[in-house]
């Protein structure tokens, strides 16, 4: 069964806007999928919606079989969300905001957990750093600490290297692509179509609120 499944979506906003419009993508466990598409065409609207922040207008999603408005604590549990902003909490350090992001969630504290995931981000040697004290690149790298603390099966990114210079965007696809060998699911938001081809294992795309066509990265580079 895919973990998340997506039916009919239409997302229509207070001011009549309609930012989604019957959108039906299926995800599956373990998959890196990247949602392609400019500026204003749906792509926040629909992990905001799969997250549960935004509440559909017509359709369904499903996150592993549960229902993300009737079920929406459990869902929301099962997955991570990297925002496009960077955080502030700049004073702490990467060890404590890390561990503390995961009591968020109503999850017991476990030191070997938030080693566990700052290892995979090759964050380890920071834990003791204050936030304002790292890189540019080592607080995005935070940032995915925090949406993994409490250990989600899905993890979104969005649009996780807009804005960022060359060198820092190649080190967030390597950071990206080792975190797929701890078997979390990635779905990641970009208009960069380079970012898509490097690090998806399909891509959707997706424009005027419509999903134009989901395909296999190399089905899909043949025909571009
Ligand atoms: P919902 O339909 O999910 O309740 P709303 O339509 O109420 O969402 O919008 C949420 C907030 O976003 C409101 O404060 C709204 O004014 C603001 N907003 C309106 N238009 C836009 C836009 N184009 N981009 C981002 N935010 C907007
Ligand atoms: P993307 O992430 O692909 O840039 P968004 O999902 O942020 O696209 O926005 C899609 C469209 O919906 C845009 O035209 C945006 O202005 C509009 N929009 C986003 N949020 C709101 C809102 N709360 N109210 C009205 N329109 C919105």
């Amino acid at each position: 069964d895919p973990i998340v499944s997506i039916k009919a979506l239409s997302k229509r906003y207070a001011n009549g806007f309609e930012a989604l419009k019957s959108v039906t993508l299926d995800i599956e466990k373990g998959e890196i999928l990247a949602l392609l598409g400019p500026n204003g065409a749906g792509k926040t609207t629909l992990i905001s919606t799969i997250c549960g922040i935004v509440t559909p207008s017509e359709g369904s999603v499903t996150v592993a079989g549960h229902d993300i408005v009737t079920d929406y604590r459990k869902t929301r549990a099962m997955i991570g969300l990297v925002p496009q902003e960077l955080t502030t909490d700049a004073f702490e350090s990467v060890f404590d905001t890390v561990s503390f992001t995961r009591g968020l969630f109503g999850k017991k504290r476990d030191d070997a957990v938030v080693e566990r995931v700052l290892k995979s981000l090759s964050l380890w040697d920071k834990k003791d750093n204050k936030i304002m004290m790292l890189s540019g690149g080592m607080k995005r790298r935070v940032l995915i600490a925090k949406a993994l603390a409490h250990e989600p099966e899905i993890l979104f990114l969005d649009e996780p290297t807009a804005g960022v210079d060359m060198e820092l965007r190649k080190d967030m696809w390597e950071v990206v692509r080792d975190l797929r060998r701890t078997g979390v699911t990635i779905i990641l938001t970009t208009h960069y179509i380079e970012e898509a081809e490097e690090i998806a294992d399909r891509i959707g795309v997706i424009n005027n609120g419509e999903l134009l066509l989901v395909e296999e990265k190399q089905a899909l580079m043949q025909k571009m």
